[in-house]
């Protein structure tokens, strides 16, 4: 157990400054609260918070977070209330032990109510202050230490299984690479004692050959490459049990076929050097078939550059060797370890806290209310998550499937607002693609954008649709009110006289309604009719006949806008039915509704792009075609009468050029769909009339 002396040393080792009689005031209360209890082992109960402590000096945590591991049991396990510990050690360390107070009830819970529920509040307690949070993983890190004390083997099974869903994956969220190692493998031993055994067994028999097995390894392949002059540093380190297990579970090998058990690395000068050393260890042992890759000629998505390969060592043994430069290295080690591990901060023993701490603050700040930080911490558990840069280095976590437009959302909501594209890696990229570990992603910005409905199918997070949600639907209420004014100045149009404002006011009054846009909407969604309408602006107009019939309106229905939006079909391409479509929207108008194919499409890359189909009662549409008929009499009858015989209405037609026996026609044609449209041509182009026929 350690000492008081000892425990005090550790943390002024790393914090000179660091307040010595708040620590001594911790132990000596917590011994005493804790008195003669005990633990499972038999050990006096206030070692386990000072083990606790201890642990955390590792970590080289700040007094406050010492004191509170050496109180954390006192409120939950003894007579000592919340109200002594604040007289005693301050409102902060009293805020902390409460923090893991309540984190310690939820653990007491059964186990149905805590899966959902209270995962909630234990992510949210958390994020009151993270060192909650470390004391909480430090505790239960102990407790997994002690674990085959406990008598009672279904609640060691149990205290196991969690320790494997939540701690260990809360442990990795947060860089703690070494804790949840740990964690996992005394998780693992308690839950498959029998695969546990058998895996520690053959790592035994591996590194019976005497002496450090890795280390022979790794000094033999330096000295292999040494000897065909080749300068190489070469790490080696070994798989833990629960990962070999994991890796042996999702491929389904054996533990022989397994060539992650060791794995190492060779960094060398140059790219060049990278080949030749391959080339050295293939030479020497014979690589295993099917395990070669070439992430130099093809780097990674994210930039990683190695080369992989796995070779059958002396005495039957398959290793994983990974080649790279010194450069690959760094940039390997620059994501997510160099940027998260702990042991970042280990050389500079002036900081007391690690910057790891304050990124994670700072990623838990960006969830702006508990809901939101709750939807999407709760999905960041459940699901895997990933981590991205921002140009500046920043890291951003996200549930894996995240796309760039919830990265932009996560760095700022003004950010996602404006996003127009993205670059992942310096490369565009469309907005849905799925970001991945290490992708570094700028965000191409526009203050003309606003958020787009067609994210919608594809963003993960919570805040991402929150936020696209909120404006999508102040949109379609613009939208609405802009078809309304739409269909309102053609029911104006319809009367027989010019109306002043005076009679919209008056309208407005009579209808009830109390402004200009509630009255628009109310056309728009046909909460009054035509009638009502004119009745309220010119009464008994309707009655009288003097109104003129309304204009005619095409019956066409497109899938992926709010009903009742205005929108045109485009004059440059005249899309029909059938004909794969897309809308631009622009600020002020209502959707042009283009062919996909459209060239005037081009123009448009400053408009919002909206995802577009037909609806199925769509009721076609004007296609322009430009048909080439020979000059002869009764040539254009030929053409009219097959028309008539396919039921097209022609609409327009010019004629544009005369060469000789040639005439050209340019057609405008009413078709039903594309289907329709292709019959007509067929028959167009049967005749001996055409020459030729086609769609423009
Ligand atoms: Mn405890």
């Amino acid at each position: 157990m350690l000492r008081q002396y000892e425990l005090l040393e550790r943390v002024r080792a790393y914090d000179p400054d660091a307040d010595e009689a708040l620590i001594n005031r911790a132990y000596v209360f917590s011994m005493k609260a804790h008195g003669s209890q005990k633990r499972a082992s038999g050990d006096p109960y206030y070692s386990h918070p000072i083990e606790v402590a201890g642990i955390l000096t590792d970590l080289r945590l700040d007094d406050e977070t010492i004191a509170t591991a050496i109180l954390h049991d006192t409120i939950e396990d003894t007579v000592a209330t919340p109200e002594e510990v604040e007289r005693l050690f301050g409102p902060n360390v009293a805020r902390l032990v409460d923090g893991v107070t309540k984190l310690s009830k939820i653990e007491a819970q059964s186990e149905n109510q805590r899966a959902a529920e209270n995962l909630r509040k234990f992510l949210l307690a958390m994020s009151g202050d993270i060192r909650v949070l470390l004391v909480k993983l430090a505790d239960r890190l102990h407790n997994m230490r002690t674990l085959h004390f406990i008598a009672n083997a279904e609640k060691r099974r149990r205290i196991a299984r969690e320790t494997m869903d939540i701690y260990a994956p809360l442990a990795e969220r947060i860089g703690m690479y070494e804790f949840m190692t740990e964690m996992q493998t005394l998780a693992f031993r308690e839950l498959e004692p029998d695969a546990y055994q058998s895996i520690s067994k053959r790592l035994e028999q591996l590194h019976k050959g005497g002496g450090d097995l890795i280390d022979r390894i790794g000094r033999g392949i330096r000295a292999h490459l040494e000897a065909s002059g080749i300068e190489a540093q070469v790490q080696g380190r070994e798989k833990h049990p629960y990962s070999i297990w994991r890796k042996m579970a999702e491929r389904h090998v054996s533990f022989e076929q397994l060539s992650d058990v060791m794995a190492f690395r060779a960094i060398v000068g140059t790219e060049e050097d990278c080949y030749r050393t391959l080339g050295l260890i293939h030479g020497r042992w014979p690589m295993v078939p099917g395990r070669f890759k070439d992430f130099i000629s093809t780097p990674k998505r994210n930039g990683y550059k190695s080369l992989h390969t796995s070779v059958i060592h002396d005495e039957q043994m398959r290793i994983e060797i990974q080649i790279r430069t010194g450069d690959m290295h760094a940039q390997a080690e620059h994501g997510l370890a160099a940027h998260w591990a702990y042991k970042e901060g280990k050389d500079e023993a002036a900081r007391t806290q690690h910057p790891w701490i304050s990124d994670l603050v700072e990623i838990l700040d960006h969830a702006g209310s508990a809901e939101e930080l709750l939807e999407h911490t709760r999905m960041a558990m459940y699901q895997d998550r990933i981590f991205a840069f921002t140009p500046k280095g920043e890291l951003i976590q996200l549930p894996k499937g995240a796309s760039p437009v919830d990265f932009a959302y996560a760095v700022h909501t003004d950010l996602g607002d404006q996003t127009v594209g993205a670059k992942v890696n310096g490369r565009v990229m469309p907005l849905r693609t799925p970001l991945d570990n290490g992708d570094q992603v700028e965000i191409l910005v526009s203050k003309a954008q606003h958020p787009q409905p067609t994210w919608l199918n594809f963003v993960v997070t919570g805040k991402a649709k929150a936020k696209i949600r909120r404006f999508v639907k102040s949109k379609e209420r613009e939208e609405t009110i802009a078809l309304g004014r739409k269909l309102f100045d053609e029911i104006v149009q319809r009367l027989p006289v010019p109306l002043g404002w005076e009679a919209i006011a008056e309208a407005l009054r009579r209808l009830h309604l109390h402004d200009d846009d509630a009255l628009m909407e109310a056309i728009a969604l046909k909460r009054i009719d035509d009638v009502q309408v004119m009745e309220a602006l010119l009464p008994g107009s309707a009655g009288k006949g003097q109104v003129k019939p309304p204009p005619q309106r095409q019956a066409i229905s497109i899938k992926g806008l709010t009903p009742g939006v205005a929108f045109t079909l485009a004059e440059c391409c005249h899309p029909i039915p059938g004909d794969r479509i897309v809308g631009l929207r622009r600020e002020g108008t209502g959707i042009e509704v283009h062919a996909i194919g459209c060239d005037r499409l081009a123009d448009g890359i400053d408009a919002d792009w909206v995802d577009l189909a037909w609806g199925n009662e769509s009721d076609g549409g004007t296609a322009r075609l430009c048909i080439v008929i020979k000059n002869e009499p009764g040539s254009l009858a030929v053409i009219t009468s097959i028309l008539g015989n396919h039921g097209a209405n022609i609409v327009s037609l010019d004629q544009k050029a005369r060469d000789g026996s040639f005439h050209t026609f340019t057609l405008g044609l009413e078709v039903h769909d594309v289907p329709h449209l292709m019959r007509i041509l067929a028959a167009l182009r049967a005749t001996e009339v055409v020459s030729t026929a086609e769609r423009i």
